[in-house]
């Protein structure tokens, strides 16, 4: 029998399903009647449970054949094995079961989360998170995505609880001291977008969005974060049924904020459970970051009900697809509801960091076979949801938005209410734009990596030519190196200006080397016009000082994909640093954000790898580049500013304060925050929490302490918990890594702020220690998730010794994160401390200068 997938001869179609959570002995009870088509006699039925006790199992038929099984549950498998004395003969049966569990504290299956009432006293909620495979600890089924069926839920809950699940309540009344909610039927879908949330629960008033009304949900005193999250949710379910062409598959739309939740957000039908950050926000007092996360987190759950729940992945390797397209649609959506945000110019920070990643020879293709689903674990990641998204964006700036449009609209009409792969979709696409496809697109899908196009001048012709991108010569001992023949169908768009004239070409390089004919007064060549493109672009030397000359005509999203190209090119070792650092003085007059937010992390890179006596002069330099626009911009916003400047205030602000540790700065900051942080621009108190965290004391980590512990909303409370972890002083970051394994901090939250200290240079070797020393808590408390991005940071770990150290600890633990995973931290790590091992001194000399 195989492993990992249930035998198809016995298939469920409905689910009627009884639950009992208490939670007062932290445990539920459960009663359901599976319907099923039984295809082939058995005497045997198999499905998924686990954590579970089945104490009944009876099948019969409508004919009143009934029988008693024997449920043997199998915890390994996750499977329980129901055997019958004679055999079942084909037809439609009735199984019932009867079983219980525990309401866990890990954040999977049906869990328990608490949060404190508005009078301060903690109180207890009940949640589900089934994605992938936790169904199955909820209640016994066949936990796979193609096994769709209908569900009908009802719950049986204490009198003063509010119970929410998929559907409408049809049925509500009070049974020996319990209230007993019935859901209507669900559409006909996949397990893991159950959902059931129970507990003191307050909504907003519902919106209608044709016949759907849309609702928040959260917990008690929390009601006035709600509008924000509000808003985007009806914009974004209006835009999605215009742009797919089909209303809304569910009956009602509720979104809930859970004060524990392990991921961001999960697409359940009808009922997409959210942590609080990515629902509930005061919009008058939030940076636009923390909106933006907000809107982009409610757009893309609501795009997967559509795209992932209407029409589902049929195995866990489509995971891809689903998140790729969610994503995408996350950032159509957002950018028709605020045009003024530019979502696809500030898209390209994203794009950036799966091209980081996927610059690595332990990527991976975007889909990948997957036997286990848990191998499916390790696409929840950048290469998943950002270069997905990108190489999506890149071909429907290739088809054209209404022809790629009208492609998934007859995607989602041919597959409603069952599964499809990726090869469905681009059927779709192809029909529509009458051309295959899969040419185009496998190579971005199933080969692994991307292409760098070299452009140079030869003769009177630019020559561009292809060769895949990698940051080390050669992979780590043991790993297999990325191939150097690889090629990719590129979709290249080439802006050429001559004689003061700019005209576009469109070409898709399929071959390692293309020529095309430029005029003979050239001016400049831009390739990856518009910025699109999955793929960097490396300039000859001539190329690239004609471009810098020629900054002015740039397009923001332009000028970023030149300098973050520069960049990865610098770590590379295909340009030095010094050339590097002399190009980022063409932009002191820079005013994007974006362009700002690639200059300023690489600042930070290097602040990673500087030698400790050479800090102070690489503090200087960052003064001298922000310097300038900091002070054009000043503190407080001019009226009529566009949103972008008013983040790049803030950008700015911890920049030079923190990284710059520029004194006025620090002191400007500290006057601002005692006047009241009530008065400052929300773009900028985030930054001075940074700033005055770098340039604190013990006092001021009390006081950060304090309002963490009182903070008036999630994103308050996330930006003082954070700031615990950018104190300078051993003994304030030694406080910081006790309290996060001493539940002072959320399970959710504290792999991340260990994580932040692990890429702090003041906390990482304190922070390595304790997480070495305390490797096993962390495992056993954090949910499965959180130590995988916990151990992201030992990409900070960048010094020599510390690398061989990581290397040993690894070596000998050998913890199971997913895929490579593990490969790509190290791979990380090692490009940074080749880095400075190759440059420190070349930087150190150019450095002289700021001494
Ligand atoms: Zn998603």
């Amino acid at each position: 029998m195989d492993p990992y997938r249930l035998p198809r001869h016995v298939r469920p179609t409905r689910y009627d399903l009884r639950l009992e959570p208490d939670l007062l002995t932290l445990t539920f009870t459960g009663e359901e009647t599976v319907t099923l088509e039984v295809e082939e006699p058995t005497a045997e039925i198999v499905l998924n449970a686990v954590e579970l006790t089945i104490a009944e199992a009876t099948i019969e038929n409508a004919r009143g054949d009934s029988r008693r099984g024997t449920p043997v549950a199998d915890e390994a498998a996750e499977r329980c094995r129901i055997t019958f004395p004679s055999p079942i003969a084909p037809g439609t049966w009735r199984l019932r079961l009867a079983f219980r569990g525990a309401l866990n504290d890990k954040l999977r299956g049906f869990y328990r989360s608490s949060y404190k009432d508005p009078s301060g006293e903690v109180r207890l909620m009940a949640a589900t998170q089934f994605e992938a495979t936790d169904a199955r600890r909820a209640f016994p089924c066949w936990d796979e995505p193609a096994f769709k069926a209908v569900f009908a839920v009802t719950l049986v809950i204490d009198p003063k609880l509010t119970a929410v699940s998929n559907t409408s309540v049809v049925g509500e009344r009070v049974e020996g001291g319990r209230k007993v909610v019935a859901f209507a039927d669900t559409i006909k879908m996949s397990t893991y977008l159950v959902a059931f949330v129970v507990g003191e629960l307050e909504a907003t008033d519902g919106v209608l969005v044709g016949r759907t009304p849309v609702r928040v949900w959260c917990v008690p005193g929390k009601r006035r974060l709600a509008a924000f999250g509000h808003e985007i949710g009806v914009a974004s379910l209006r835009f999605f049924e215009d742009y797919y062409g089909l209303p809304y598959p569910g009956d009602k739309l509720d979104l809930l904020a859970i004060p524990d939740f392990a991921a961001g957000a999960m697409e359940n039908l009808g009922a997409i459970t959210f942590r609080e950050t990515a629902l509930l926000v005061d919009a008058r007092a939030a940076s636009h970051a923390e909106l933006e996360r907000v809107a982009d987190v409610v757009a893309h759950e609501n795009a997967h009900m559509w795209f992932g729940d209407l029409v589902t992945m049929t195995w866990w390797n489509g995971i891809w697809l689903n998140e790729a397209f969610a994503t995408f649609m996350e950032i159509l959506a957002v950018d028709a509801w605020k045009p003024e945000w530019q979502r696809w110019t500030t898209f390209g920070v994203s794009r950036a960091a799966a091209l980081s990643v996927d610059g690595l020879h332990s990527t991976r293709p975007i889909e990948f076979h997957v036997e286990a689903p848990r191998d499916a674990d390790a696409m929840f990641d950048v290469l998943t949801y950002e270069k997905g998204a990108s190489v999506l964006r890149m071909l429907e700036q290739h088809l054209g938005a209404a022809v790629f449009r009208d492609g998934v609209r007859e995607y989602l009409r041919r597959h409603a209410y069952a599964n499809a792969d990726t090869g469905d979709l681009w059927a779709a696409l192809g029909r529509a734009a009458r051309q295959p496809i899969p040419e185009v697109m496998d190579g971005w899908i199933f080969q692994p990596g991307y292409p760098l196009v070299s452009a140079r001048l030869d003769g009177g012709q630019l020559v561009l030519s292809q060769q895949r991108f990698t940051y080390l010569p050669e992979p780590l001992p043991g790993s297999t190196p990325a191939p150097r023949d690889q090629l990719w169908q590129v979709p290249v768009q080439v802006r050429i200006a001559a004689s003061g004239r700019a005209a576009s070409e469109r070409r898709l390089l399929a071959t390692p080397e293309t020529r095309l004919a430029v005029p003979e007064r050239l001016d400049a060549v831009l390739v990856n016009e518009g910025g699109h493109g999955f793929y960097r672009v490396r300039y000859s030397g001539e190329l690239l000082e004609r471009l810098l000359g020629a900054l002015a005509g740039l397009a923001a999203i332009e000028r970023f994909n030149l300098v973050n190209d520069a960049w990865a090119v610098t770590v590379a070792g295909l340009m030095t640093i010094p050339d590097y650092l002399e190009l980022t003085a063409r932009f002191r007059g820079e005013r994007d954000r974006n362009v700002w937010s690639v200059l300023l992390a690489s600042f930070a890179t290097l602040n990673r790898i500087v030698e400790p006596e050479t800090r102070p002069r690489l503090a200087a330099l960052v003064r001298d580049r922000v310097g300038p626009a900091f002070a054009e911009l000043g503190w407080t916003p001019r009226p009529g500013e566009d949103e972008l400047t008013r983040q790049l205030r803030g950008d700015l602000v911890r920049a030079l304060g923190v990284l710059g540790d520029d004194r006025p700065v620090q002191t400007r900051a500290a006057a601002l925050y005692a006047e009241g942080a009530g008065d400052v621009d929300p773009n900028v108190l985030p930054a001075i929490i940074s700033v005055l965290a770098h340039a604190g004391d013990a006092a001021r980590y009390d006081d950060f302490l304090k309002r963490f512990k009182s903070a008036a909303t999630p994103q308050e409370e996330q930006r003082y918990l954070y700031a615990l972890a950018a104190f300078r002083q051993r003994e304030l970051l030694a406080q910081t890594l006790a309290r996060a394994i001493s539940g002072e901090f959320r399970t959710q939250d504290a792999p991340f702020v260990v994580r932040s200290l692990l890429m702090s240079v003041y906390g990482r070797k304190l922070a390595w220690e304790f997480v070495k020393t305390h490797w096993d808590t962390m495992e056993r408390q954090y949910p499965k998730t959180g130590l995988r991005r916990l151990a992201e940071g030992v990409i900070g770990l960048a010094t020599p010794e510390l690398e061989r150290d990581v290397h040993a600890f690894f070596q000998a633990r050998r913890p199971e994160f997913g895929g490579k995973t593990l490969e790509q931290y190290l791979e990380q790590l090692r490009i940074a401390v080749r880095l400075r091992e190759r440059e420190s001194a070349a930087l150190a000399k150019y450095l002289a200068r700021f001494g």
